[in-house]
């Protein structure tokens, strides 16, 4: 049976966190009882450097349900994605299914139930995609709707409304540790491990308690992150724009020589605005052919892994073949 491991960053979350507790505890348990997960599945909060009492309260929760709560306690405030990733793989090697999700209850843990049925059918990650955005005021949704699909004008492949509500096998986790970049955006980068994935889709209630911990001000820094970290295009941007812009020039080279020619200019005009033009267009494109550079060092220096093999299957004597095959998957089933 697969042990799951259910990941809670909180930050500040004192209000909900009994909430959270009681609601995941109630999944675990339901899913033990349905023999779905290992009885040794359990739910790991991290404390991502609060200020409140939430820490002391993930304490109290592990004394009276020793077996199903336990809590990672990182020494400062270093961000949700940071404090999920350390969720995420300290959480692995204690475990075959880790599942992360917000600790304000915004995500339906009723479709947990579906993510692990989803995990058992062969996939390795299942995103948890918003239905609707009822709930949420109309800025954020049209802002953040406005940024999924920035993203994928950028060439950032995303799942749409999929946040960070997802349902991960240990190997995915493990392939994903192996991604060393510190500009974090793992929403982004979960489509690169590979693997089968599927999706569960559910209706985002209202926070359970407290306030977002996620002002504009931090939105708007993790938009500009994904943006920047997953893609070069701003800078081909300005290199096609360079070469819009000596085009441009080259139009106001023909204007400039009929107004000229036809005697209606000050002396000194048609030089100066050819000037402008043509130097204008060559500043943005030896820029942007500087940009290509550093936008290729930007990509190499993450090291990502290139590839992720998911299995090999070797030549064998005929006759042993079939066999060999059968016990080759069932120890990728195990690591
Ligand atoms: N969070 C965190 N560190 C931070 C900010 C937020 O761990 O610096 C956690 C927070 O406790 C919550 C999750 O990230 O579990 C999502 O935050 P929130 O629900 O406030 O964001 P929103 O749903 O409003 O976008
Ligand atoms: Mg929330």
């Amino acid at each position: 049976m697969d042990r799951l491991a259910i990941v809670v960053p909180c930050y500040n979350e004192e209000e909900v966190l009994k909430l959270a507790s009681e609601a995941l505890r109630g999944v675990l348990e339901d899913l033990v009882r349905k023999e779905k997960i290992a009885e040794d599945s359990f739910i790991m909060f991290v404390n991502d450097g609060s200020r409140d009492r939430t820490w002391e309260l993930i304490e109290e929760e592990h004394a009276s349900h020793p077996a199903q709560v336990s809590g990672v306690k990182l020494a400062g405030n270093v961000g949700h994605q940071f404090a999920l990733t350390a969720g995420l793989i300290t959480a692995k090697d204690l475990s075959d299914i880790v599942i992360s999700i917000d600790a304000d209850l915004q995500d339906d843990v009723n479709v947990i139930e579906e993510m692990v049925d989803k995990f058992h059918a062969g996939n390795d990650i299942v995103y948890g995609v918003r239905r609707e955005r009822k709930s949420d005021t109309f800025f954020k949704r049209t802002s953040a709707q406005a940024f999924y699909k920035l993203m994928s004008l950028m060439g950032v492949k995303t799942v749409y409304n999929h946040a960070d509500f997802r349902l991960m096998s240990k190997r995915a986790v493990e392939e994903f540790s192996k991604y060393k970049e510190t500009n974090l955006f793992l929403r982004g980068m979960m489509p690169l491990i590979g693997y089968k994935t599927d999706s569960v889709y559910y209706d985002r209630k209202e926070r359970a308690a407290g306030e977002s911990k996620y002002p504009l001000k931090k939105m708007m820094a993790l938009a500009f992150n994904g943006i920047s970290s997953f893609s070069v295009k701003p800078i081909s941007l300005i290199l096609g724009m360079g070469m819009f812009i000596i085009f441009v020039s080259l139009l106001a080279l023909v204007y400039a020589m009929i107004s000229y020619f036809s005697g209606h200019v000050v002396p000194g005009w048609t030089s100066l605005i050819l000037s402008i033009w043509f130097l204008g267009g060559l500043h943005l494109l030896a820029i942007g052919m500087v940009g290509q550079y550093i936008g290729k060092i930007y990509i190499e220096v993450k090291q990502r892994p290139r590839y992720n093999i998911e299995k090999v299957i070797t030549a064998e004597k005929a006759g042993n073949s079939r066999n060999r095959k059968g016990e080759d998957e069932l120890e990728q089933k195990h690591i």
